[in-house]
């Protein structure tokens, strides 16, 4: 048995980041036989933080457990690696970031027709906090592993890299770089929305008029959307180009690409995407990577197209 052991703990999120662990079958095996995992929600019945080698952490910071977690983790463990897109960029639950938390208890405990509380509830659970957070808002982390969830070759690439003491293996390139699709200048003059015909299975999404986020999401599950007939919605997380360069961005990147492999207007794709930015960023949407972008203005984006929603509604 190694000298390293691991704690994983699982704050806002899914679960689907724990279950991938049992998705890497046989190749656990020569995990456990390399490490001793002790804290694990999915395996062991542990409460407390032992001291352990390498922490991992699903989920996005939402409430007041959420911080109390991730600090004993970081307390317990000499490396913390935030595992899953939930932890590293505040996941789905960052789209929660357009709303209060007064909104979202409204929203789930009284104005919904299956569900009769009188009040919400206020001491039973653990009170939002005011806004999403990805997990290095709260506590240092030592290693990024994005992906919804990460595919098991990169959670055991990153588990057999730190137990042979290396870095890991992973590379920067967008979900393109794994897509048997070919982009092809086309004569599409319209943007198609998901639920328009049924896309060519061998050419990119893109030249068809449908919009994938293929070229600007990290590859971090080896491209199985596209590869199925479905366009990447980027679940794992923006490329390195997009977080790191201020002027790029994801609407304007895919509207670049998209004008370039048809015939459809640059600025009719940005606004397109303006309309759908609640789905199109609602991975990263809690990051101060993205927050922060000077072309970024979401939050507006999204209540413009909620006003209009309403006012179409209304008349
Ligand atoms: S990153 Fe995806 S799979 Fe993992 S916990 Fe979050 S939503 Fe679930
Ligand atoms: S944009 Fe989408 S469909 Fe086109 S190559 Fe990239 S992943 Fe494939
Ligand atoms: S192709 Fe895109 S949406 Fe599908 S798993 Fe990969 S990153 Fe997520």
């Amino acid at each position: 048995m190694s000298d390293v052991s691991i704690n994983t703990e699982w704050l806002s999120d899914c679960s689907g980041c724990h279950i991938a662990i049992v998705d890497l079958h046989e190749k656990i095996l020569n995990v456990l036989q390399a490490v001793k995992i002790q804290r694990c929600p999915v395996l062991t019945d542990i409460k407390d933080y032992p001291h352990a080698t390498v922490g991992l952490v699903s989920g996005a910071i939402r409430n007041e457990h959420d911080r109390h977690a991730a600090i004993e983790m970081r307390k317990a463990c000499d490396i913390i690696i935030a595992w899953g897109s939930c932890a590293v960029f505040g996941g789905p639950a960052g789209a929660g970031n357009i709303h209060t938390p007064a909104e979202i208890g409204r929203a789930v405990y009284l104005d919904n027709k299956t569900t009769t509380s009188a009040n919400p509830p206020s001491h039973e659970v653990s009170a939002l906090e005011s806004v999403v957070s990805p997990l290095d808002a709260v506590i240092d982390v030592d290693l990024y592993l994005p992906g919804c969830p990460p595919h098991p070759a990169f959670v055991f690439e990153s588990l057999s890299a730190l137990v042979e003491g290396r870095q890991p293996e992973v590379n920067k390139r967008s979900v393109c770089a794994k897509c048997k699709r070919s982009m092809e200048k086309t004569d599409v003059s319209q943007i198609k929305s998901n639920s328009d015909g049924l896309p060519n299975a061998e050419q990119c999404f893109l030249s068809q008029g449908y919009t994938c986020m293929g070229s600007v999401t990290i590859d971090r599950c080896l491209a199985p959307c596209p590869a199925n007939g479905v366009p990447c919605t980027g679940c794992a997380g923006a490329t390195m180009q997009i977080l790191t360069e201020p002027n790029r961005d994801i609407r304007t990147e895919i509207a670049e690409r998209m004008s370039r492999l048809t015939k459809i207007d640059r600025a009719a794709i940005v606004a397109s995407l303006e309309r759908s930015s609640k789905s199109h960023y609602s991975y990263t949407m809690a990051t101060a990577m993205i927050g922060s972008k000077p072309t970024f203005h979401i939050k507006k984006w999204i209540e413009d197209e909620n006003a209009d929603y309403e006012a179409g509604g209304a008349a």
